[in-house]
């Protein structure tokens, strides 16, 4: 694991111009120090431990600006990297990513969430390191991996606390495990929650805004970034927009609560609705008994796409409820913007964002005060786990440490 011994010293400072260097992608000394308030001396102290690390690099000079042109510094995006796993209900996704959060290296399989961990958990991993060699990647600039996925989850422990795909899984040390077998270190995340500051760290949203997202995979979730950081609440199991109850006398949810969001608008129940509609199944030849429901409701996406009335009604349908679900988060954390992620919004995006965007304009409780722009995601299916690996390297780089309340990846050994 790359370390620095600077870093124990002024974590805050030195993460803190990291950071500012990262947003800016390029930006002088006096620049850095006008935005931190700190002296032109300390900037230059501190960036000049970065540039011992190799962390930043000098990268020409900037227009002048009535005295002599000054020099810009920039992220050395190559020396260091981070490693982000989504393990979802039939697919895992992994991705590397480097110091600037860009993809360099991607590969996804399926079935390992229907194995138990002990099985699973070792193929992950060797396809983690498969994926490092491929992409000549060396190790020692690994700085971690986010291992992220959906339910409730005990982030300090490392631990899933959900039964779902299977009862093995629930109460199993995942993150622990996964760094054994890596021998890296591990941080368990929400998926939702990652695939929320991902947004923030490639630059789709303005880092001064208030934005939530809402992530859409086999099930519904969300996250809210205020300055930068992913609200957290108590536990890190915040901003569960898709276990928001619509309907009191609704059907009972595996999570608990009674007449959830994602049971009348996630896609399992529009693979459920169309099956029950009469001549769409037929049409889309859809399968009641596949385990894979998001291959059939990608089938109901495209024919939604491609003007079949029935599977459109369906699909505007399941985008009229999330547009309640992000007037709700829009009225609750008073958003600039609400971005769409996961790869279920993928199959029919611009649908769901016309319909999103039509009910936050109608009816949330700020609109005169300010509007709240739905946008879809910069990364796309992948935005999970890239978020997991960009989650690495705040923690480890521009955070320092995490808070108390957060988790500290689980180290190696
Ligand atoms: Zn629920």
């Amino acid at each position: 694991m790359a370390t620095s011994p600077i870093w124990a010293s002024r974590p805050k400072t030195r993460g803190r111009v990291l950071d500012l260097i990262r947003a800016a992608r390029t930006i002088t000394r006096i620049e850095l120090a006008e935005a931190t308030g700190l002296t032109g001396a300390t900037i230059s102290e501190v960036v000049r431990e970065l540039m011992g690390d190799g962390l930043v690099v000098e990268a020409g000079r900037g227009a002048p600006t009535g005295g002599k042109p000054r020099t810009l510094v920039q992220l050395n995006p190559l020396a260091r990297y981070s490693v982000g796993v989504q393990l979802e209900r039939n697919t895992c996704v992994i991705v590397v990513v480097d110091l600037a959060g860009r993809q360099v290296a991607r590969t996804s399989f399926h079935g390992v969430a229907q194995m138990p961990p002990q099985q699973a958990l070792p193929l992950v991993a060797a396809q983690v390191d498969a994926l490092l060699t491929t992409a000549a990647v060396d190790r020692d600039k690994v700085l971690g991996v986010g291992l992220v996925s959906y339910g409730p989850q005990d982030r300090r422990a490392g631990v899933l606390l959900t039964p779902q795909p299977t009862d093995a899984w629930l109460d199993y040390p995942v993150a622990r495990r996964l760094a054994e077998s890596l021998g890296l270190p591990v941080l368990l995340d929400n998926d939702a929650a990652a695939a929320t500051i991902g947004e923030y760290w490639l630059g789709a949203v303005d880092p001064r805004s208030t934005y939530g997202c809402i992530y859409m995979a086999s099930g519904i979730g969300g996250g809210v970034v205020v300055a930068g950081e992913l609200y957290r609440g108590s536990s890190s199991n915040s901003v569960e927009i898709g276990h928001i109850s619509i309907d009191v006398n609704g059907e009972q949810c595996p999570c608990g609560n009674v007449g959830c969001l994602e049971n009348y608008a996630g896609p399992s129940a529009l693979v459920r609705q169309a099956l029950a509609t009469p001549g769409l199944a037929q049409r889309l030849a859809l399968n009641p008994t596949d385990a894979d429901f998001l291959s059939e409701f990608a089938r109901i996406g495209a024919a939604a796409n491609a003007g079949d009335p029935a599977a459109r009604g369906l699909l505007e349908q399941s985008a009229r409820y999330l547009g309640f679900a992000a007037v709700t988060m829009a009225s609750l954390f008073d958003v600039d913007a609400i971005v769409l992620a996961g790869p279920s919004f993928a199959v029919a995006g611009s649908i769901y964002q016309a319909v999103i965007q039509q009910e936050v304009d109608r009816r949330t409780f700020a609109r005169r005060a300010h509007r709240v722009r739905v946008v879809p995601s910069v990364n796309g299916s992948d935005a999970a786990a890239i978020g997991g690996a960009v989650l690495v390297l705040q923690s480890e780089l521009t955070l320092g440490h995490p808070r108390q309340e957060d988790a500290r990846p689980v180290p190696a050994s």
